[in-house]
């Protein structure tokens, strides 16, 4: 953006804006740069401005002008992908002011603004005898609880969005299903999403009456990795014991010098139960910190992997099994990884399951999320520190995704949504009819790719 397009899009920006925003265009300003602080430092770029609005009123007005005057922005909420950034053609639209939240105690219902954190909404609904299906995304949203009461895009009963003529329309069952549909999985496509209406469900569905679940983490020697791998196979193929867990390849803290496993499991039921479902891998006598814990605190042992800054990368692949033989491999490209990158130690290569079916199926209706079919999940967090590591980072991540597709062919790949805008979009957004319609909506809504050229 030249000095003069800025100055215009600023002064004309600026009257129709409310008190509570703030346009910030000098990067040595220090809340410009606190602004700018990303879960990862990949591919970060200097934008023109930041308009850290204050309203939706705001929003439409920075989105109408902004296209009006044909300047590229992102939208910005929690900062954890590698897609809020923009170079100085353009800039950030930083939803981090949009934090209201309500909950209707009559429906379950909780109905939070863009920048709500997980953490936030969590408790807030916990704090009225709820539990909310939240975590990171709306656009996805997979973890422990998804075979509980769903994706979290399963969970999205309305929404409020801007779209790219500067339009706020509410998405509801009445009102543009169609456009529900594809906020439900691919929302960051079609424009700017303010608010969302989640359903939340009474905290019984937890199965126990104290409101806890069984959680915690348990840390193997790397020697043991074999034993882990197989002992893990019944658990995850079990689909009646309602269980999940992820399991992590990656160096203990605090020098980061020695490889380990880490198996992070969860149960919903009693801590007897959940000893004897996972009584193959304590036979292994991990140190283990596993207890029952209050629900609004499962989300916490997730910190340390949300902490901004260094280079960081998140890829998810559908995994058809977990094979013992493809792990150890994998091990040794960790081990090859950190020999020629000692600065990538924080790096995790994991294998996350959720094969629990609860009787009767919840969420049978047809979203923009592809992959409610998939139970194992490779999940690759590449994390380094020196930018001079990015290419040897890259490839042993490829060689290690293309391992853990094992035999798929590349019409079978599944490739998780909200972590790559790389991966072929027929793997991102599986089945053609799918994403007939998805690309059929995105011509009618966002022509000019405004929000991005992915479905144009
Ligand atoms: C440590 C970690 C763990 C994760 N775990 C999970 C997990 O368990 N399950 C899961 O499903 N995902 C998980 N994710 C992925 C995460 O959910 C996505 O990266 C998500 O898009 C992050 O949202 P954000 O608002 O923080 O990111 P941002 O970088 O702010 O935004 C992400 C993208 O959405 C756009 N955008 C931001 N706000 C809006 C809006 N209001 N309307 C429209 N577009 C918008 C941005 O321009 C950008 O393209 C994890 C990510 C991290 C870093």
């Amino acid at each position: 953006m030249s000095l003069s397009t800025l100055t215009s899009f600023v002064s004309c920006l600026s009257k129709e804006l409310s008190d509570t925003t703030k346009i910030f265009s000098d990067p040595n300003n220090t809340e410009f740069n606190a602004l700018l602080l990303r879960w990862s430092d990949i591919n970060k770029q200097i934008p023109g401005a930041i308009v850290l609005v204050g309203t939706v009123d705001d929003v439409v007005a920075s989105v109408r002008i902004a296209v009006e005057m044909g300047i590229p922005f992102v939208p910005k909420s929690g900062g954890h992908s590698l897609w809020s950034t923009i170079g100085s053609e353009g800039f950030i639209l930083d939803l981090s002011q949009l934090q209201e939240l309500t909950i209707d105690k009559n429906t379950n219902t909780v109905t939070l603004q863009s920048d709500v954190l997980v953490k936030q909404a969590n408790d807030a609904a916990w704090s009225e005898g709820l539990c909310l299906r939240a975590q990171l995304s709306p656009f996805g949203g997979l973890n422990a609880m998804s075979s509980l009461c769903g994706y979290m895009s399963d969970n999205i009963l309305a929404a409020k969005m801007v779209s790219a003529k500067g339009h706020l329309i509410t998405l509801s069952p009445s009102s543009y299903p169609e456009l529900l549909y594809a906020i439900r999985g691919a929302g960051q496509f079609f424009g700017v999403v303010v608010e969302i209406t989640l359903q939340a469900y009474p905290s019984s569905i937890l199965k126990m009456s104290d409101r806890t679940v069984w959680t915690g983490m348990m840390l193997f020697q790397i020697s043991q990795a074999e034993e882990v791998f197989n002992a893990l196979i019944p658990l995850t193929e079990n689909n009646t014991v309602p269980a999940a867990g992820l399991c992590l390849i990656t160096s203990a803290p605090p020098m980061f010098d020695t490889m380990c496993i880490v198996v992070l499991p969860t149960y919903f039921g009693p801590t007897s139960d959940a000893e004897k479902f996972f009584a193959p891998l304590l036979a292994l006598r991990p140190f283990s910190t596993c207890n029952s814990i209050p629900y609004s605190k499962v989300n916490d042992a997730a910190d340390a992997f949300c902490v901004k800054g260094g280079f960081k990368c998140l890829t998810g692949a559908a995994t058809p099994n977990l094979d013992p033989d493809v792990w150890m491999k994998v091990i040794d490209h960790y081990e090859a990884l950190k020999l020629k990158c000692p600065n990538a130690a924080l790096t995790c290569y994991a294998v996350e399951w959720t094969a629990y079916l609860p009787e009767g199926e919840h969420h049978t209706d047809e979203t923009a999320f592809s992959h409610r079919d998939i139970k194992i999940w490779a999940e690759l967090l590449s994390w380094y520190t020196d930018s001079k590591s990015h290419e040897e980072v890259n490839n042993a991540e490829k060689d290690v995704f293309e391992l853990v597709h094992g035999t798929q062919t590349a019409e079978e790949r599944a490739t998780y949504p909200n972590w790559s805008r790389d991966d072929p979009i027929e793997s991102r957004y599986r089945d053609a009819n799918r994403l007939v319609k998805l690309k059929a909506l995105k011509e009618e809504w966002d022509p000019q790719g405004i929000f991005t050229r992915q479905l144009l």
